[in-house]
């Protein structure tokens, strides 16, 4: 048995590893992967870029007319998916320290999120697609097939994103890296419109004590579960 061309929604709260588990599960089993949270991160670097957002606040009537002609896409550069802002890739910009400060408040914005749902249902048009974010399967795709909500201890994000942050030659401290995690996740889960939730029918994956690979295992646990035996279940990582 082999898996359908389902959709797979991946939800949780900030740097649990969405996205590494998410691209991980795509290529083990060639689906196709999509980052929502790069959308609104690529909508939040046009907006500063543009000086819409700036010395801390987000001027919305600036934001909407530059955000609605963005050619925000995804490419396939060398086998991973990354942003593209018309021909320029952007998926290192996105991940900076002055966009993480702001996304939160601008996917806040109903015509935002509007805005990227659209873009998201049509990328995924071929389906077969895992995408992951924080209203995937409750919002974006509440009829997806498999939904997973992923979470992990605090203290361990908060690591884990600063030990990210540093490699990339970020200067910020881990008590910041955590207050911005707290932050996004509160803001995240008590916004008006589509708030972080867990799916009713979502399986958790707290990887607070896992590696990559039991968590691609687990997955396949899951998979199996569902589908029944797959074919050559061996995994590449
Ligand atoms: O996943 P990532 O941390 O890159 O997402 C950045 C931000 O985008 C989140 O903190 C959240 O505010 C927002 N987001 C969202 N809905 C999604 C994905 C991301 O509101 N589906």
């Amino acid at each position: 048995m082999t898996i359908p061309d389902i959709i797979i929604a991946v939800d949780g709260f900030s740097s649990t590893g969405k996205s590494t588990f998410a691209k991980l599960v795509a290529s083990e089993f060639s689906f196709l992967y999509l980052d929502s949270g790069a959308m609104y991160r690529g909508v939040t670097l046009a907006g500063l870029e543009a000086g819409a957002i700036a010395g801390g606040s987000i001027d919305e009537d600036a934001l909407l007319p530059v955000m609605a002609p963005l050619d925000l896409h995804f490419r396939n550069v060398e086998g991973a998916t990354k942003l593209f802002l018309g021909e320029r890739c952007i998926e290192s910009e996105i991940r900076g320290w002055e966009v993480s400060q702001y996304v939160s408040p601008v996917s806040a914005i109903p015509q935002v999120r509007a805005w990227v749902d659209e873009k998201l249902h049509k990328f995924s048009e071929g389906g077969r697609v895992i995408m992951d974010g924080r209203d995937i399967g409750t919002t974006v795709f509440p009829n997806a097939e498999l939904k997973i909500f992923m979470t992990a201890d605090e203290a361990v994000r908060a690591q884990r994103r600063y030990d990210e942050l540093v490699l990339k030659g970020e200067k910020t401290t881990l008590e910041e890296v955590a207050a911005n995690l707290k932050d996004r996740d509160y803001r995240d889960s008590h916004r008006e419109t589509s708030p972080l939730r867990q799916a009713a029918d979502a399986y958790v994956l707290d990887n607070t004590h896992m590696t990559l690979h039991e968590e691609v295992v687990w997955m396949l646990g899951l998979l199996q579960g569902k589908f029944g035996l797959l074919e050559s279940p061996g995994l590449k990582c």
